[in-house]
């Protein structure tokens, strides 16, 4: 049997790479009876059929250590999270919620600030210090600065990637920049929620001469905060969760108690103050949401 990874399927079609070649597969009838879909990243094992060497049977399914839903893929292993350093503006409560949503869904999240050949020295190492107690990784792009593409090159060889972020902030060019002629698919994150839809469309993955895969939409139109409660929020705030030890009540919100020691670690300058105030604001969702329901 061969090794290989599915890059598409459409109509119980599964294109599967197998290093040097690309091979149409069929699932075997057993996935059905045991109710499993093979899924874009799924790596699998195939049989070639013997009457024709470009044509295979999916024998075996790996076990994934994931399962996004939009777009659906299995296997992403990061989600780059790409945002400009200015024109336009971060919204840093929405990059917050997409660093909730890649721990919800097990990947790796990175922080991608773009443009910043638009932004000073001295406001890099402010946004650097947003994240510092946080354990993010942040990397800093521009298509003007080619050392920087290395460096994301670095970051996606032999990875299996997700991009997301809202339009205009440089993902298609940077795709463009690490692999000439890549363009990708759909829409951004923020129009997809304006319209309050979701487009299905085959999740597809596409193959970087370097090494590793990068999917061809970008991800995560929609941010289930409603399945974390208000005592789990900190958890996805990790410089909250690591310096709330010393707070006076072990059921402490961070949010109207007394004595807080993150309050004073926010006044210390160890937490961010725009990261406090966007941990508060979801805070405050979640708890009017409860209400509602
Ligand atoms: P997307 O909607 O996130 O895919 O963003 P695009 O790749 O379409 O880029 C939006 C605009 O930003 C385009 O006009 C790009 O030329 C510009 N842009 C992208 N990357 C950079 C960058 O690193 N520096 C500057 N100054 N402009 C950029």
């Amino acid at each position: 049997m061969i090794e290989g990874i599915i890059i598409r399927g459409v109509g119980g079609n599964y294109y599967v790479d197998i290093g040097n070649e690309v091979i149409e597969c069929r699932a075997r009838g057993l996935f059905r009876l045991k109710n499993i879909k093979p899924l874009v990243g799924d790596k699998v094992l195939i049989r070639l059929t013997t009457e024709n060497e470009k044509s295979g049977y999916i024998e075996e399914i790996g076990e994934r250590i994931n399962e996004i839903k939009r777009p659906s893929v299995a296997n992403v292993e990061q989600l780059l999270i790409f945002f400009a350093v200015s024109n336009p503006e971060p919204s840093f409560l929405l990059l917050d919620k997409l660093l909730i949503a890649a721990e919800i869904n097990n990947l790796k999240p990175i922080i991608c600030f773009n443009k910043s050949d638009l932004c000073s020295e001295e406001k890099k190492r402010k946004l650097v210090d947003m994240y510092v107690n946080t354990g993010y990784r942040v990397i800093f792009t521009s298509i003007k600065d080619i050392e920087s593409i290395e460096n994301l090159k670095d970051v996606l060889k032999n990875k299996l990637s997700v991009f997301s972020g809202p339009s205009g902030v440089g993902k298609s060019s940077m795709m463009n920049a690490v692999q000439p002629n890549f363009e990708l698919k759909t829409g951004d994150i923020s129009e997809k929620l304006k319209r309050g839809k979701h487009t299905t469309r085959h999740a597809e993955i596409y193959k970087l001469n370097f090494g590793g895969f990068v999917v061809d939409t970008p991800g995560f139109s929609s941010f289930e905060l409603g399945s974390i409660d208000e005592f789990e929020l900190s958890d996805y705030y990790p410089e909250i969760k690591k310096f709330s030890v010393g707070c006076r009540f072990d059921d402490c919100l961070h949010y109207k108690e007394p004595d807080c020691v993150i309050k004073d670690a926010v006044a210390n300058g160890l937490i961010s103050e725009i990261r406090y105030s966007n941990y508060t604001k979801l805070l405050e969702d979640i708890k009017n949401s409860d209400k509602v329901y």
